[in-house]
């Protein structure tokens, strides 16, 4: 059987709500995403929320926002999308990458306070697979610096939450990402949420050139205003075209939640006894269960997907570690030894079919191919 990686759960009756923007006159940035980011607040308890064109950009203009520099440090994590250090390293800034703890892949306040140096301006915890970090022994492990920034990446965790609170809560700002593959998507977009109204406004330039107005803000009661540039932003707002698509997978999200956590359950009932690793849940996390990695020895992994291949299964790999990536280790000369546990997890994990909609007969497909394809693998690997 042919099972895809990822199929996204929007229908063609979503066009209704792109048409009608599509008969308003100005279609990027307006009242739509006024609209949506009015319900980004109601969902996350923050006090703003603002629309962006990518969580790639949306970081960029926080970055900026908070004022970091060339020669500042931004602790990252070595386990994680590419996107988290290349915002820090596109502002001339250093990425000083932490390894994961083996057991959850998170960073941990342990391993941001060991990193921590005069010059640190910013630590960005990334809420892997949809498990949010320990934000508030973060933010203790920071209390000491109250010069150092926290911002969350939350690309994995829109849904998901620890001890109750939500990304947003325990930080100077979360930001999300609506890739086509995210748990929301509009193809390409993504949000940021704040507690911090004064950032908020200055974000609200620096996603937008530093403008101090969007064209749909140009005229109020019927008289144009001037703009000025007071700051250096990058172009990073969110067309009304694609932010229709938002509203109403913002509204059931939390219903379609269950259905993700089966799929995931299913698959660790199937794993735990095939000597398969896989991340472990911490008591008091709820998942926003995004991407299912498991993790076999590196040496057969490669031959894994293969495997798994030939039987049809769509994988990916989420995602090697980013220090040894060509452009990191040539830069800053970084060793596999010197984070080993982002570097063997990175080496030996296949991202496995898990998307609502995904039928029981295709999950059974993956959970064959493992077992036939990829456990025989694991004899003599380890
Ligand atoms: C997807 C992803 C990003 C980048 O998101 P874009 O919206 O594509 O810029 C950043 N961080 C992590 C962990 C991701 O998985």
């Amino acid at each position: 059987m042919k099972v895809d990686f990822y199929r996204h759960g929007l229908s063609p009756k979503e066009a209704d709500s792109v048409g009608a923007v599509l008969s308003s006159p100005i279609l990027t940035s307006g009242s739509v995403g006024k609209k949506v980011e009015a319900q980004l607040c109601g969902f996350f308890g923050t006090s703003d929320a603002l629309l962006v064109n990518s969580w790639t950009n949306g970081a960029l203009a926080v970055l900026l926002a908070l004022g970091v520099r060339p020669g500042d440090e931004v602790i990252v994590p070595a386990m994680t999308f590419i996107a988290t250090a290349n915002v820090v390293e596109l502002l001339d800034a250093k990425p000083v990458f932490v390894d994961v703890d083996p057991d959850t892949l998170l960073v941990t306040p342990q391993a941001i306070a060991a990193a921590l140096t005069r010059r640190t301006r910013a630590v960005i915890p990334v809420h892997s697979y949809g498990q949010m970090c320990d934000m508030i022994g973060i933010r203790k492990a920071l209390s000491h610096r109250t010069d150092v920034y926290i911002i969350e990446d939350a690309a994995h965790c829109f849904e998901g939450s620890r001890d109750g609170y939500a990304p947003g809560t325990h930080s100077d700002a979360a930001i999300f990402s609506f890739y086509a593959t995210k748990n929301i998507t509009c193809g390409e977009g993504g949000a940021v949420v704040t507690n911090r109204s004064e950032l908020a406004e200055t974000v609200r330039k620096t996603r937008l050139h530093g403008m101090s107005a969007g064209a749909a803000d140009r005229y109020k009661n019927g008289t144009y205003r001037h703009w000025d540039m007071e700051i250096l932003g990058v172009k990073a707002n969110l067309p009304d075209l694609l932010a229709a698509l938002l509203p109403n997978q913002i509204s059931t999200i939390r219903e379609r939640l269950p259905q993700r956590q089966a799929l995931a359950n299913y698959y660790r009932d199937a794993f735990k006894d095939m000597g398969i690793r896989m991340a472990k849940i911490e008591a008091g996390v709820v998942s926003a269960e995004w991407f299912f990695p498991i993790h076999v020895p590196p040496a057969v992994r490669d031959t894994g997907i293969v495997a798994l291949n030939s039987r049809g299964i769509n994988v990916a790999v989420n995602f090697p570690s980013v220090p040894t990536l060509s452009y990191y280790r040539q830069k800053y000369g970084y060793k596999a030894s010197d984070f080993p546990v982002s570097y063997d997890w990175g080496g030996g994990t296949i991202s496995v079919p898990l998307f609502p909609g995904l039928r029981r007969e295709e999950q059974d497909a993956v959970i064959n191919a493992v077992r036939t394809g990829v456990v025989p693998l694991l004899q003599g690997a380890a």
